[in-house]
């Protein structure tokens, strides 16, 4: 089979990152589902994989025929039954279309109540379901658990290199492309895999030190070898609890196996190397706050607050209430915007209705060891909590927070949530009908990406406070990684 401009590409996605440590399971409800015609209009024109892999079959003259989408915010594991029914939806759709080759968008770090690698799972199956004459090719989160089943059931995986993840289109894009010449047999990959038992805590950026330092150990090397196709560095996040978690190198070069394995092991050494540095610690609330103040003082821009505790993005509950407490004993005038979930609050408030009074105990719900935070505030509107994003992170994907109240006590606004409040965008702050000029500070549930839409608008600032996605070594709770680094001394 060459390839031709009437060749036909099977597209879909299955995508959530799990947090082992949340009680609170994922749950069919919680995906948001397209299939057939609908993923197009849903992903086609969105700042994602799956939408560069469209747009590039395009462009190539490739058909794209789209199966199934099912995508979930960061969370809890997932119920065995609803991956059961995920992984059957997909291949159903892929099998009973005519295809000649596969281009999927998986996250890589999703795990359900029994099953470690979902993706594994998956890709087996498709691979079984299919055959091994048509390829598969898939883009991936640079946070994935990228283990030997996903690697042995897919032609070509390829991550993204930038975090916070600035360049999902162009990763759709290299998969989508390597995809054509595997089809027109331009190309004899082949592969190689390391996993280096440590967790990357900190200073995880791409951009700093030492993850720049590590890619360009990657161009070095490349340079040394000829025959290098791709290489994806996964720096799989924290806070999944799997057998074999690691940090993960997968390089695929033209029918070279030894360099392909010298390369590899070449990067995985230069990470085991430095592991030391990827511990360490966010300032405290104290040093966040007095830079808020002084931010608002002098008139300038607000302060985004990462909450990195409670990152939902990282697969928290968003239940915590730790910053909004802190500011009200220490900052009480500063203006601050606050999402916080709680599904019991938000349905106090309907109850109530706009402009009544209501006294409530907000958050700490889900996660263990948090207290709430006792609030008289007033009930000022009340949204489907649904929204798009504005900023260039996930531009275009809507939010759906959940039936939601947006209360006001003294100088605190809470955008107080029935499902966990993943958004940290501008749209965060127009949501509650407010500009975000208006705030002098602004939590957001997200310790990385919401640099991307919040910047340069505010002044972006990471605090270290408690959670499920708490960095402190102490607070992690890991046992089927173990032995880990630094929860272990390896
Ligand atoms: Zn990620």
């Amino acid at each position: 089979m060459t390839w031709q401009a009437h060749n036909r590409v099977a597209v879909g996605l299955i995508w959530q990152e799990t947090n082992s440590f949340n009680p609170l399971a994922t749950e069919t409800s919680d995906f948001i589902t397209h299939e057939g015609d609908a993923v197009l209009s849903a992903y086609e024109a969105t700042a994602t994989a799956l939408g560069g892999i469209i747009r590039r079959l395009r462009a190539l003259g490739a058909v794209p025929i789209p199966t199934f989408a099912a995508k979930a915010r960061p969370g809890g594991p997932i119920r065995d039954a609803v991956v059961e029914d995920l992984i059957a939806r997909l291949i159903d759709r892929v099998k009973s279309e005519e295809i000649d080759a596969i281009c999927l968008e998986l996250h890589g770090g999703m795990a359900s109540e029994t099953v470690a690698d979902v993706e594994g799972l998956l890709l087996s199956r498709l691979r079984k379901a299919i055959g091994r004459s048509v390829p598969i090719s898939v883009a991936l989160d640079l946070h994935g658990h990228i283990t030997d089943r996903m690697v042995a059931n897919v032609n070509f995986l390829t991550g993204y290199r930038t975090h916070p993840h600035s360049d999902m289109v162009e990763t759709g894009e290299r998969a989508t492309e390597m995809l054509m010449n595997i089809v027109q047999r331009r190309v004899k990959l082949v592969s190689a895999r390391r996993s280096v038992p440590f967790l990357a805590l900190w200073r995880d950026e791409t951009a700093e030190p030492p993850m720049r330092d590590v890619y360009q150990t990657l161009v070095t090397e490349a340079a040394r070898h000829q025959h290098y196709i791709d290489a994806s560095i996964f720096n799989t996040h924290p806070f999944l609890d799997a057998p074999g978690l690691g940090q993960v190198v997968v390089s695929y070069f033209d029918d070279d196996t030894p360099a392909a394995v010298s390369l590899t092991n070449a990067i995985a050494d230069k990470l085991w190397s430095i592991r030391k540095e990827f511990v360490g610690e966010a300032p405290g609330l104290d040093e966040v706050f007095a830079r808020a103040d002084k931010a608002a003082r002098e008139g300038s821009q607000p302060v985004a607050i990462g909450d990195q505790g409670d990152s939902v993005l990282a697969g928290t509950p968003g239940d915590s209430v730790e910053i909004a407490r802190y500011a009200a004993k220490y900052y009480p005038a500063l203006r601050g915007l606050i999402p916080v979930f709680d599904p019991q609050a938000v349905a106090t408030a309907r109850a109530a209705g706009i402009g009544t009074t209501v006294t409530l105990h907000l958050g700490a719900s889900i996660t263990p060891e948090l207290v709430p935070l006792e609030l008289t505030a007033i009930v000022v509107a009340l949204t489907d909590g649904i929204f798009p994003n504005e900023g260039s992170y996930m531009k275009g994907v809507l939010n759906d927070m959940g039936a939601t109240a947006i209360l006001q006590a003294g100088a605190q606004t809470f955008i107080v949530t029935s499902r966990a409040p993943s958004a940290c965008d501008p749209g965060l702050a127009r949501h509650t009908g407010k500009a975000l000029t208006n705030f002098q500070y602004i939590v957001v549930k997200s310790s990385n990406h919401f640099r991307l839409s919040l910047s340069p608008a505010c002044d972006c600032i990471v605090a270290a406070t408690p959670g499920l996605s708490s960095r402190k070594p102490d607070y992690l709770r890991h046992q089927k990684a173990r032995p880990i680094f630094p929860v272990d001394e390896l």
